[in-house]
């Protein structure tokens, strides 16, 4: 048996329990070995029986007496396994209802541990335990020294209905036992100058922690052992990325040679100059298009930081440069709405703009076009492109590695830049798209009023009303955004549709536009251009418009039921206003709300600040669900974290960078190699060229 053995071939597992495993994602030893626990208990402290209060607590004694009763002659079949067990300073009464087979494990005289809740009993005479964990204590042991599922510091895991905890962390145990060590893939010389503890050892160690490690480090995950597993972990996410961007350098790309001349001509036709941030950034840009390897490049932006033009800006040295330009985003609107704002000012540099979107499927559009404009199932799809130079992907933090490496498949080998709103610490930028270059638009350009946020209740809906009237008498306009309900896009076009007749109804002076998922495309462009002009004044919609729409004569969000939204939305909500010089406002109208969605609430009232926003949002919901690492192509990370592990993450990132630049193939270093290939597992052909 070793690491790669599949776990049904291990004592006692067999091809059912095989089965279960495989659902918690365990198929082989390794994996059994890196199921690490969720959380601990502390059920060390033994607590004496005459002692006991009502909460948690391990109890040790011997068993007085075992018996099945069968309390209520109603429910015969109702049996109840009752066992006292004594430890000298009292008695203890432990229940467990339709489990008698617990029965026959056991027998008056033996010692035996218990961990579970005490509660007062039925009658109210005494304290009993209900259904506690158990262990028959070992021959010797006395209070302190340790069973396996009680009387210490127990891990608890991530499992699944059919494998209880005892069966998972029995597993685990005997396992742990079979192997007097297990290889580590990393080169010694790392290992030894990072001080690190050995690789089984840290395993027994965060699995089952000795005495001594405080039960907060290990929940944490912060202990030293469970660090160590976790930089093995980065190193090799950090070593395939390495392989990725090195193999990305050896691509040949286009080296661009753009005059300025559609640039200057455009920055010279817009009725804003440009932030420094935005000149730096296309700065950068420029940099990478002209060298003779592919740009990978993200650029982040905080809502209203002025992205598009930059993309624009970059699309424009592309066909200076004799090439043509796509930009992609993740929503049919928001493709629509580039199309507005683009093609207008790219036909008056003489250029041609084409939109492409799924339901609009003009054959030739690809071809002909400077620039063109769609979703991103438009390079998925294959287009015919003439000559494509450089893809922008607009919004879409997520369009990561594993993207960038099909279209490369495709033989497509063109610029990309990811634009995104999501704003992220940099040593996490770093990981996530440790495989790209990252520019940071930190500037908002200027004149633009901090939005006023306020929360109001159902009770007070009035003030609304009061506020459209106001701004709309102001020639301004308002959105209206319903929230998605039970993820049906019918429900959701049903309560929007509903609220637009009702606001109709209330301000016949006003034209209100509907805009939903289920429209044509033409539809929604026609209502999205008609507000852009200004002829529909208040836009009542489902979340269609989270991202990316710009109408900067809209002063005025208002979010019904904001309670059931996420901090990201609401922030990219609320970035659809205030993209004026003029005041504008972002009304959460919150019907009820408590926990994490209060917090979320007052977080939005609190600031407007992206990057306090995105942290808030990472402590809220967790780092898995943060960032989708699923989708990001990267590989599920299970000892490391990367917000916690910041630090570390780039102390691997070093490290594996400089071995791989030493050691391209990893060719002296065969088990890493083979650790890092699995570790990415089919996500990617690594080393494919060495
Ligand atoms: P985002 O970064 O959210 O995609 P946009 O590119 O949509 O932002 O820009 C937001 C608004 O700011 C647009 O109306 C755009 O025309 C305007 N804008 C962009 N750059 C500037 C600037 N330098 N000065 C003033 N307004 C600008
Ligand atoms: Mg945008």
């Amino acid at each position: 048996m070793d690491l790669t053995t599949a776990v049904q071939y291990i004592k006692g597992v067999g091809p059912q329990r095989a089965r279960l495993l495989l659902r918690l994602g365990v198929e082989t030893v390794r994996d059994v070995l890196f199921h690490l626990p969720s959380r601990y208990e502390d059920r060390a402290s033994i607590s004496q029986i005459s002692r006991l209060s009502p909460g948690n607590h391990t109890v040790m004694g011997k068993v007085m007496r075992a018996d099945l009763v069968s309390p209520s002659p109603r429910k015969p079949r109702l049996k109840i396994l009752e066992v006292v067990i004594s430890d000298g300073s009292g008695f203890l009464t432990a229940k467990w209802f339709n489990q008698a087979f617990l029965r026959k494990l056991f027998t008056p005289g033996q010692e035996l541990l218990l961990y579970g809740q005490v509660k007062p009993n039925f009658r109210g005479t005494g304290l009993e335990m209900v259904n506690p964990e158990h262990e028959v204590a070992e021959e010797g042991e006395t209070a302190g020294a340790t069973g396996l599922h009680t009387g210490r510091i127990v891990p608890v895991y991530r499992t699944t209905e059919g494998l209880n905890q005892r069966q998972l962390r029995g597993m685990i145990h005997s396992l742990l036992q079979s192997f007097s060590s297990i290889p580590d893939p990393l080169p010694a010389e790392i290992l030894r100058s990072h001080n690190l503890p050995d690789l089984r050892e840290s395993l027994v160690h965060v699995h089952f922690p000795p005495g001594g490690i405080p039960l907060d480090d290990l929940n944490r995950g912060v202990s030293r052992y469970h660090q160590r597993l976790a930089y093995n972990e980065l190193f090799a996410m950090e070593a395939g990325l390495a392989v990725l961007r090195m193999e990305e350098q050896r691509e040949k790309g286009i080296s661009f040679a753009p005059d300025g001349r559609l640039t200057a001509k455009l920055v010279e036709s817009l009725p804003f100059s440009l932030t420094g941030a935005q000149e730096r950034v296309f700065r950068e840009i420029i940099g990478d298009m002209k060298a003779p390897f592919p740009m990978n490049r993200l650029v982040q932006g905080d809502v209203g930081s002025g992205k598009t033009i930059v993309a624009l800006l970059a699309m424009l040295s592309a066909v200076e440069s004799g090439y043509q330009a796509a930009m992609m985003a993740p929503t049919e609107i928001l493709a629509e709405q580039h199309f507005i704002t683009i093609h207008r000012l790219v036909e008056a540099l003489g250029l041609k703009a084409s939109l492409i979107t799924g339901s609009r499927k003009e054959k030739d559009a690809a071809e002909e076009a400077d620039i063109v404009i769609g979703t991103h199932a438009l390079i998925q799809e294959g287009r015919s492109f003439r000559n494509l130079g450089l893809v922008v992907i607009d919004e879409q933090h997520r369009f990561g590695v594993m993207q960038r490496a099909s279209l490369r498949k495709k033989g497509m080998n063109p610029d990309t830049l990811v634009m995104t709103a999501t704003p992220i610490p940099r040593t996490l930028a770093l990981t996530l798209y440790g495989d790209l270059d990252y520019s940071v638009i930190d500037e908002l350009p200027p004149r633009r009023s901090p939005i006023k946020t306020r929360l109001i209740y159902e009770a007070n809906k009035r003030e609304i009303y009061r506020l459209i009237r106001e701004e709309t008498g102001k020639g301004r306009q308002v959105y209206v955004v319903y929230p998605l309900i039970e993820e049906s896009e019918a429900m959701n076009l049903k309560a929007a549709a509903t609220g637009m007749e009702a606001l109709q109804a209330m301000f016949p002076e006003l034209r209100v536009g509907l805009l939903h998922g289920r429209m044509k495309t033409a539809e929604r462009e026609g209502v999205m251009r008609e507000f852009k002009d200004g002829l529909i004044h208040m836009l009542v919609s489902t979340t269609v418009i989270e991202v990316g729409v710009d109408v900067p004569n809209a002063s005025l969000m208002v979010i019904i039921h904001a309670e059931r939204f996420g901090l990201a939305q609401l922030h990219q909500l609320r970035g659809r206003v205030g993209r004026g010089a003029d005041q504008s406002f972002c009304i959460l109208l919150c019907y009820n709300a408590h926990g994490d969605a209060q917090r979320r609430l007052e977080v939005m009232v609190e600031t407007t600040d992206g990057f306090r926003i995105a942290e808030e949002d990472l402590e809220i919901r967790g780092p898995g669900e943060f960032f989708g690492t699923r989708q990001s192509g990267l590989p599920d990370l299970k000892a490391a974290n990367l917000v916690r592990d910041a630090r570390l993450v780039e102390i691997a990132r070093k490290d594996a960078f400089s071995l791989l630049e030493q050691d391209p193939g990893l060719g002296s270093h065969p088990v890493l190699r083979g650790f890092v290939e699995d570790f990415w597992g089919k996500r990617l052909e690594l080393f494919k060229t060495a």
